[in-house]
């Protein structure tokens, strides 16, 4: 049954282009034919995405797919070229301050490498509070509760707060980490390969406290991975990302059981996995090609063994093959 719980944030159409802006000189140039256009990196292109109250959505792609730009244009960090964010059904780019303040605080991130999110003059109190200090978040002269609440709900004891960031491992940062984010009270976290720095057993005890904290904060999240072991053990719903496009969203069980796109099947067979059955597809061969030039009509047609003559000029639009199951690709118009 697809979850009909309210969007709580919402792409839609989003593009977001990456190059230099012409200096004057540059434009001059340009307009005179004595230059030629500075490259343009396509990282998004006409992007939609819904993510539900109390939602984990997993997005998933190859490393320059697109997916932490995507989380990033979601988490409002960087503007996107097209398109529009809603934040519960409202257009981020056109609300009062206030409320825009307001999404932003409830929209918190959560980056790969926890040593360079932290400041290493800062102790651990200091990092958790400076940001609810400033928002007048905390009750006047309890910032010491305040922030071993926010600790230990980070699963980090509060008796180790008055020391610095060097001090502790990868997985007792990335949890100061979650507690400076938690500490705002957001409704939504956006984790940008949030685990992959981490060793192994960190990764798990870190990916176990997420889902904890779900339930107990009732959060939502937007899940960026490259690792689709995580990301099938946390997700409700898998979005798949190709060269700035999703080709696939589905729920969990249905991408991993019944995929669909033939990049999302030759994703899959990457993953190494016990049950002989998921084993049949072919590794994706060959490479993802330049978003500075991506391939016309279905970015994936020169990887693809299934490219038919109008994939090579037609892009395919998301279709709906099953309830809650969308998947962009010409074979399915067969
Ligand atoms: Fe392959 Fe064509 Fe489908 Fe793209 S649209 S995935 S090239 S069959």
């Amino acid at each position: 049954m697809p979850d009909m719980s309210p969007p709580l944030v919402e792409a839609v159409g989003v593009s977001r282009r990456f190059g230099p802006k012409p200096d004057l000189a540059a434009k001059i140039a340009l307009r005179l034919g004595l230059t030629k256009p500075a490259p343009i990196v396509h990282a998004l292109d006409n992007v939609s995405l819904t993510i539900r109250k109390g939602e984990v959505v997993g997005l998933v792609g190859e490393s320059g797919c697109g997916k932490s730009t995507l989380g990033r244009v979601i988490a409002g960090i960087i503007p996107q070229s097209e398109g529009k964010i809603l934040w519960q059904g409202a257009v981020r780019e056109t609300m009062k301050p206030a409320e825009r303040r307001a999404a932003d605080l409830a929209t918190q991130m959560i980056f790969q490498n926890p040593m360079a999110a932290l400041n290493p003059r800062m102790t651990v109190e200091e990092i958790v509070s400076e940001a609810p200090r400033t928002h007048g978040l905390i009750p006047k002269g309890k910032r010491a509760a305040y922030v071993d609440r926010y600790l230990r709900f980070a699963g980090f004891d509060p008796t180790m707060k008055g020391r610095y960031p060097h001090q502790f491992s990868g997985g007792q940062r990335q949890r100061v980490n979650i507690a400076r984010a938690l500490a705002v009270q957001p409704e939504f976290l956006v984790c940008d390969e949030s685990v992959a720095a981490l060793d192994v057993s960190i990764q798990a005890q870190v990916i176990n406290l997420f889902m904890e904290l779900r339930d107990r904060l009732d959060l939502t999240y937007l899940f960026v991975s490259h690792d689709l072991g995580v990301v099938e053990h946390i997700s409700d719903r898998v979005a798949i990302m190709y060269l700035g496009r999703i080709v696939e969203e589905a729920p969990v069980e249905e991408v991993f059981r019944r995929p669909n796109h033939p990049y999302t099947k030759a994703l899959l067979a990457e993953v190494p996995r016990i049950e002989p059955a998921k084993r049949r597809f072919k590794p994706v061969e060959g490479e993802l090609s330049s978003p500075l030039s991506p391939p016309k009509g279905c970015h994936f047609h020169p990887r693809c063994p299934f490219a038919m003559e109008r994939c090579r000029t037609e892009i395919p639009k998301k279709k709906e093959i099953a309830p809650g199951h969308l998947s962009a690709c010409h074979l399915n118009d067969a």
